[in-house]
Order: structure tokens, then sequence, then C-alpha cells
């Protein structure tokens, strides 16, 4: 049998057993060694996300696992075979419309759903990344990733391909460019990574009082300057750090405020270029729109990440080149998944994950660490 997290309804889960699927020739199965969870998975948790017939189902949408079983034109198409380590895409595009065929799959009109979030109701029942195997789909989308690595930290593709693509894709960042990055959540801190990785110049980043352990971790990762918008006006301050020259490059990522944005207006220079990845809720925010004019301000909306960002994050990860075991602030088991999210929630944890099997050596040190400091 086959154990899966379940969530019944808003702020509810249990667990629960599946029978283990037989795999056809198109498709595979998936043994979990975790799961990351963002800030999507608190407002699923919450029922923020809820449509009608939703519930019950698995949620996880960042699974990275262990190819368990695979079907032969299946093997062929994806280029796996059974014992690869495959981190999985959220969408299953259908990989034959325009939109598929012009690189702009995530916005597939007849994609099959999306990982955690498609109903227990639908036959084989494992559409989730919080359970110890994931069906794998025609359609699915897998990037292989080096076993060497422990799954915590391997399962960073997704957090890390957001940064990728916000920063170095939308925000085309170039070598020694000026970056404001404005919020230092997971997200937040993933952008410094791939910003640094793409040769930025400065790197400035903004939170709460609140973030100071995080704004630490953003200097440790390459920020130069963090600001503390609750005791510095930012607008001040990056015109200070810049002499006047303000950000190339300015990405918003924190969510619900909107002065964050009026600022990222500001702070942008002559044709700098803008990027709003921090949703507010569906509220209508005021903006001189005059001022983008002005400047000359390329403005862009970022949705999701894609194949080409997640390629890019996945070989930074396997670089090593950068301390990601910092950001990883708890591994929890699968009867723990409420926990791993509750943990991300409560706004001091970076990135968590579940690992049905208990996860690696590094989880053992965090949790002794933990102890240790507990016990101190
Ligand atoms: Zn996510
Ligand atoms: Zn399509």
């Amino acid at each position: 049998m086959v154990r899966g997290a379940v969530q019944t309804g808003p702020l509810a889960y249990e667990i629960r057993s599946f029978e283990r699927p037989t795999v056809g020739s198109d498709e595979g199965l998936l043994r979990i060694e975790a799961c990351g969870i963002c800030g999507s998975d608190v407002e699923q948790y919450r029922g923020h996300l809820v449509r009608p017939g939703m519930f019950p189902l698995i949620p996880g949408h960042e699974p990275l696992g262990v190819i368990e079983e695979v079907g032969e034109r299946a093997a062929e198409r994806w280029g796996v075979s059974v014992g690869d380590r495959v981190a999985v895409e959220i969408l299953r595009p259908c990989h034959s419309c325009d939109h598929c065929l012009t690189g702009r799959y995530m916005s597939c009109p007849n994609r099959d759903g999306a990982y955690g979030m498609t109903p227990l109701s639908r036959a084989p029942s494992l559409w989730g990344g919080f359970a110890d195997y994931l069906y794998l789909h025609p359609w699915a989308i897998l990037h292989k990733v080096s076993k060497d690595l422990p799954p915590e930290i391997a399962v960073m593709f997704n957090p890390l391909g957001a940064g990728v693509r916000w920063a170095t894709m939308l925000g085309e960042v170039g070598l020694g460019d000026t970056v404001l990055i404005l919020g230092p959540g997971q997200r937040g801190l993933t952008s410094v990574i791939a910003a640094r990785a793409r040769g930025a110049g400065t790197i400035i980043v903004t939170g709460l009082s609140r973030d100071e352990g995080k704004l630490a971790l953003a200097r440790e990762f390459g920020a130069d300057h963090t600001i503390n918008v609750e005791e510095e006006d930012v607008v001040a301050r990056v015109t200070e750090i810049t002499d006047g020259a303000l950000a190339d490059v300015v990405l918003e990522l924190t969510p619900i405020a909107d002065q964050p944005i009026r600022d990222a207006i500001e702070c942008v220079r002559h044709s700098g270029r803008i990027v709003l990845a921090g949703l507010k809720g569906g509220k209508s925010v005021q903006l001189v729109t005059d001022r983008l004019i002005n400047k000359g301000v390329t403005v862009r909306g970022a949705f999701g990440v894609n194949a080409e960002a997640y390629i890019e994050a996945i070989r930074i990860i396997e670089s090593g080149r950068f301390p990601l075991e910092r950001m990883a602030s708890g591994t929890f088991e699968l009867a723990d998944t409420e926990a791993a999210i509750q943990a991300l929630a409560d706004g001091d944890a970076i990135h968590t994950c579940v690992c049905p099997d208990g996860g690696s050596a590094l989880a053992g040190a965090m949790t002794s660490r933990e102890e240790a400091a507990d016990a101190g």
C-alpha cells in the first residue's frame, strides 16, 4: 500500500492508504524523496485557493524523487531509467497546442491539471507530492538531478527556479547590474543567488524587523546591503547606496503590501526593469503611471517558472557554489505534513519539506542542532 497525506478541507489533513498503481507504457511511478513547501501550500492549507470539488486531494506540487517504475515508451521520451532522480514540474501541459509549441506551455489551455491540485476522485489518486509515490502522467515534465545531493537540498529546484526566472530571465540581470530585491522570503533569497550567479554588481534586499535572520542570510548569499523598511526609507537608502544611479532591476516579491510597488517605481533607474511577483490578494493598487512613462520603465509580471529556469536552477544547486543548506529550516515526515506547512506559515522558517522516508543525514544534523539549541 501507498501512504498519502490527504487534505480533506481547509485546515484538515489525514493519512490514507492507496493501492499502488500499475504502470502502462506511457506512464511512470516516482518514489518521493522530498516535496518542497511554498506560500501556495500555506494558502491551499488555509482553503484560500479552493475550487468546488477540489477536496479531498493529496497536495504537494514541488516533488523530487527516484523513478521506481517507468513504461517503455515513457522511458524513451523522458530519457530516464529506473533509479534516476528527477524533479517534477507542477503542470502537465499537452505538448501539442500552439502555446506548448511556442514555449508558453505554462498557459496551455489543454493541460491535464496540476500536481498537488488534482482531486483523489481521479484515478489513480496519487497526484500530489505529500505521499510515498507520485503517478507520472504521460504529459509530466521531468528534470534529472544528481543523486549526490541530500534530498532536502535537491528539492530546492523549485524556489531557485523562481529566483532564476524572475531575476535573470524576466529581470534580465546582467554583469555588474544593480539589483534591488523587495522581500527576503524563500524566493527573495533565491533571487539573490540567481543574481549573484549571473554576475550582478550591487545587490540590495529589503525586509521588516522580524526578517532580521533572513536579511543576514541574504548577505551570506551575496547581498551587499540590506534595508529594514521599518527603520529606513527605502528610496532614500537606495539613492544613497547607488550614489543616485538607482537600480537597473527591481524585483517586487512582497505579499499584500502595495507601498513596495511604489518604492520599486521610485528606485528603478531610467529605462530599468521591474518584475512584479508579489501577489496582492486581488486588490487594486494606487500608482502614478506617469512615473513609469517618464522613466521609460519595463514592468513584467512573473507567472510561475519554466523548464529553462528549472534546468539552470538545478545546475546552480549541483555546482555546490552556494550554502543552500542554510535555507533548510526543517524536514518533516509524512504524518507531520501539517506541521511542515505551519512552520512556513509562522514566518521564521525559510524552506521546509516533507520527506516520506524521513530525509537524509542533513535532516538529522538539523534536528540535533535544534535540539542542542533547545537544550542550551
Ligand atoms: Zn510552490
Ligand atoms: Zn498545450
